[in-house]
């Protein structure tokens, strides 16, 4: 199984509008023992090392039949490395086999207030799936999904608002055709970004910024409609808010650009207006791929009344948080 889910992984990380960096995670379960990507690790790297560590699959499931969703994984090995911070999702699906992504055609649905009328008008009848609203991952999220799958046992995706979607089933085929009927039937035409940014800069930038060379990411700057986006439809998911900020830092002139203040997870990008969007030095790629993530959500949404954000308390909790902290770290 090791080497079927290690094949899928690779094939999904070739996707952008699948995987976008560390997110996302697999999970298969052999007897007693829940095998699960490692925290912090993208599913690419899956090929290269072993990032699939076991965890005791009963001792999870008596701590969710308990209601205890704090409990943390007792992992089988002696290994630096932590399981996913989703790893009770994963014990609470009842599949052999569980897919865990934030895939931009389904995000864009899942950012609607009206998310499920949205999927419901979409996805074909034979799909069995059931949906909860917007919790902090973790402890909160596990319990979330837990009472919808006491609703509704037999649902194969559970989609997360303002987050993603859980796919569970026997084979990975299953999990690919579910995927791909799920891309299908949500996939939204983007919205065509005509501005240009400028090929000359006036003046070098200060404190060792540059911009970025994605210019699909640069329109977030350089698009007015995108750039307004910015302050009113900022934080979408969770892991956009952990890599990218809590808030956008946004200025007009490139003598505005603040001095780099590293901070827990390096200083953030900044998006000056007409120019484009600038990264301070040693800006890690996972950042940029959650920058084109961003922009590739936000390009699917011209009803800006449709949208919801993620609240000030919401987005407090994910800022402040250990698990997310190391996870910080590790993409540093
Ligand atoms: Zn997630």
């Amino acid at each position: 199984m090791r080497a079927a889910v290690t094949d899928y992984c690779v094939e999904l990380s070739r996707n952008p509008l699948l995987v976008q960096g560390s997110g996302g995670n697999i999970s298969w379960k052999d007897a007693g023992t829940l095998w699960i990507k490692a925290s912090g690790y993208g599913l690419a790297a899956a090929a290269a090392e072993s990032i699939f560590l076991p965890v005791d699959l009963r001792h999870l499931r008596d701590a969710i039949a308990r209601g205890d969703f704090t409990a943390a994984p007792k992992v089988l090995t002696d290994t630096p490395l932590r399981p996913s911070i989703e790893t009770l999702l994963h014990g609470l699906m009842p599949h052999p086999l569980v897919l865990h992504l934030h895939p931009v055609e389904v995000l864009a649905h899942l950012v609607r207030r009206d998310a499920d009328d949205s999927l419901r008008s979409r996805l074909p009848p034979a799909v069995r799936w059931a949906s909860v609203a917007y919790a902090k991952p973790g402890a909160a999220l596990a319990r979330a999904l837990a009472e919808a799958l006491a609703r509704k046992p037999k649902a194969d995706a559970i989609f997360m608002h303002n987050h993603g979607v859980v796919i569970g089933g026997a084979s990975i085929a299953d999990l690919a055709g579910m995927l791909h009927v799920l891309s299908e039937a949500l996939a939204t035409t983007p919205r065509i970004s005509k501005a240009i940014p400028p090929a000359e800069l006036p003046a070098a930038a200060p404190h060792g910024y540059q911009r970025v060379a994605d210019q699909e990411i640069n329109q977030l700057a350089c698009d007015p409609w995108l750039f307004e986006r910015l302050t009113d439809a900022w934080a979408l998911y969770p892991e956009q808010v952990v890599f990218l900020g809590a808030q956008a830092v946004t200025c007009d002139r490139l003598a505005d650009l603040p001095a780099v203040d590293a901070g827990i997870a390096g200083a953030p990008p900044v998006f000056v207006r007409g120019l484009g969007v600038f990264v301070p030095p040693g800006f890690a790629t996972t950042r940029l791929v959650m920058l084109r993530c961003y922009y590739e959500v936000l390009s699917r949404k011209t009803d800006i009344a449709a949208i919801r954000t993620l609240g000030a308390a919401e987005v407090g909790e994910l800022v402040d948080w250990d698990a997310e902290k190391y996870r910080a770290q590790l993409i540093r």
